[in-house]
């Protein structure tokens, strides 16, 4: 067996020319880049000797050794310091750490025999026993300074990583907050947006079919552009009340079979008066094992609805747009291809984000189907949260500008397994927390729900230990009313219970109270007495 020599060293050429020199002299050569890549290679290798570079950056070659003489099987490879500082301290300095021996560089043509000579057994020996503890004193000096310097570094370290850790949370709290805040906006305003839009509709069809009386030519014109915008924007409406509607975890999905021509012979059937006006050819191409597939046939619906609508909108006249669905093992994949104006690169996955659009004025146009009418953006982001929702993806596929585009929307083959699956878990109980409203579990006793009564001062001591329910009850009769919304704020600021709906009872309504909790985040106040159908209404409506 030949004899491993392993050279820790730092600098390049040392080390082409050692390993030059002694694989040309039969040795088997093994290198480390630096102490602790060196502390490894001996445990793995377990040469018979290593040449030791002193001055190596981190860990010095003293204590490089140190550390593998302290290693039991390690304890008897033979060390030989390599440095070109010729002081004798070093020297002393490196047999004190534990070295056998010393060789002084440059490396010159008597090298290997200095090697030879260590192998063979030739072990140095300091100058004398006193000099030793003089050596070993310094040395074990020098390792304490060495440590104390690495403490104060790592401690400073330590301090700017949790201090930067503590910012990191303080935005990711506000994020979560702007999240959950921009989460109700879309959903109220779109809610609040719809009711009087359908006001205004209303009156305008009714205008238009004369039941206010005959209309003149100039105002029938007016009522019909009006009549042509509220429907655009109830459009848009619908779209943002749509997105929110898809954010929501307990969204309700309906599985069915459905039979995947039939599908799109329906959806397309819809858009053949536009195709024909903007003259564009259109195909079905579908290429399926199976007939049927498993999804929510609805929300499928209005995703391929989406896909079209933009084909139509970004596709010039006399273009062509074919619809179809193909397969692979796991996924049915529904496609939209286009001959239109295509997307580049660079757009491809940003264009599924909310609000995203390529922003190109001159592209825009009026009307919902003309050529390049520009939209809000939401269409995508809809179709990617439908596929998400069918345990699917969505993405698109373009050779670039004018190459036209093919949009894909997957849906998982298990996925009516696995809805199946959820179906069966949403049944578990429901978890509610009630504080100091130990009357809740009375109100909703049914297998629906688990209703955990706690005291408020056990809550607040062990907030931690409480899992995350899906509504909290807080009674705040007889509570210090300042430390009630020192409470609050925290629970609303806290990354755990922060987005959990917080229903307040009082004693009786008191109108500074409810304001002030309002403007905290809570989502409901009621007063006593309680009444059986709005606790459970209000129950209902957060679940
Ligand atoms: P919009 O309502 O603006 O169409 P979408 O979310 O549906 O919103 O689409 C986002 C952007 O993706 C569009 O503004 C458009 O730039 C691009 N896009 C979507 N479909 C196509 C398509 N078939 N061809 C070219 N670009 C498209």
């Amino acid at each position: 067996m030949s004899t491993k020599i392993l050279y820790i060293e730092d600098n390049y050429y040392n080390i082409v020319l050692v390993k030059k020199i002694l694989e040309s002299n039969g040795f088997e050569f093994y290198e480390a880049r630096n102490g602790l890549e060196g502390v490894e290679k001996a445990k793995e290798i377990k040469p018979d000797l290593i040449l030791m570079d002193i001055n190596l950056p981190e860990l010095s070659g003293f204590e490089v050794t140190t550390k593998i003489k302290s290693i039991k099987y390690l304890k008897n490879v033979k060390i030989i310091a390599v440095t070109a500082d010729v002081n004798s301290e070093t020297r002393e300095k490196a047999i004190a750490a534990g070295c056998d021996g010393y060789i002084p560089k440059p490396i010159d043509n008597n090298f290997v025999n200095k090697v030879k000579e260590f192998l063979a057994g030739k072990k140095e020996k300091l100058s004398s026993e006193n000099y030793e503890i003089k050596v070993l004193k310094k040395y074990s000096e020098d390792l304490v300074n060495k440590l104390e310097k690495k403490v104060r570094e790592l401690t400073k370290a330590n301090s700017e990583l949790e201090s930067a850790y503590k910012s990191i949370q303080a935005v990711n709290k506000r994020l979560l907050l702007l999240n959950k805040m921009e989460e109700n906006f879309v959903s109220i305003s779109s809610h609040e947006l719809r009711t009087p839009l359908v006001v205004i509709k209303g009156f305008i069809d009714l205008a238009l079919d004369n039941s206010f009386g005959e209309l003149n030519p100039k105002l029938r014109n007016a009522l019909s552009m009006c009549q042509k915008n509220i429907d655009k924007l109830m459009h848009i409406v619908d779209d943002i009340t749509d997105f929110a509607k898809l954010r929501d975890s307990n969204i309700n999905v309906v599985v069915s079979e459905v039979d995947i021509f039939n599908f799109i012979e329906e959806l397309i059937k819809e858009y053949v008066p536009i195709f024909e006006s903007r003259n564009l050819n259109y195909q079905i191409e579908i290429e399926c094992s199976s007939k049927k597939a498993y999804f929510d046939k609805n929300f499928l619906f209005q995703a391929m609805q989406n896909l079209i609508t933009n084909a139509i909108k970004y596709t010039p006249d006399g273009g062509s747009i074919t619809v179809g669905a193909k397969e692979n093992s796991d996924e049915i994949i529904f496609f939209v291809k286009d001959t239109g104006i295509g997307i580049e690169e660079e757009y491809l996955e940003k264009i599924f984000n909310k609000f995203f659009v390529i922003s190109d004025s001159s592209h825009y146009f009026s009307g919902e189907y003309e050529f390049l009418a520009g939209g809000k953006g939401l269409g995508l982001s809809i179709v990617k949260n439908i596929a998400k929702i069918h345990n699917g993806k969505a993405w698109a596929e373009s050779k670039g500008r004018n190459k036209g585009s093919i949009f894909y929307i997957s849906v998982n083959k298990n996925f009516k397994t696995n809805i199946e699956k959820k179906m069966t878990l949403s049944e578990d109980k429901k978890y509610i927390l009630s504080i100091d409203f130990p009357e809740c579990s009375e109100y909703l006793k049914s297998d629906m729900y688990e209703v955990v009564n706690v005291d408020y001062n056990r809550f607040v001591d062990n907030i931690d230990s409480f899992r995350i329910p899906q509504i909290l009850f807080l009674d705040i009769s007889d509570k210090n009313f300042d430390n009630v919304v020192i409470f609050l704020k925290s629970l609303k600021e806290s990354e755990k219970f922060m987005s959990v709906p917080i229903v307040v009872i009082d004693k009786d309504s008191n109108i500074v109270n409810k304001s002030n909790l309002f403007s905290i985040g809570i989502e409901e106040y009621i007063s006593r007495p309680i009444q059986s159908e709005v606790l459970h209404e209000i129950v209902k409506s957060f679940l």
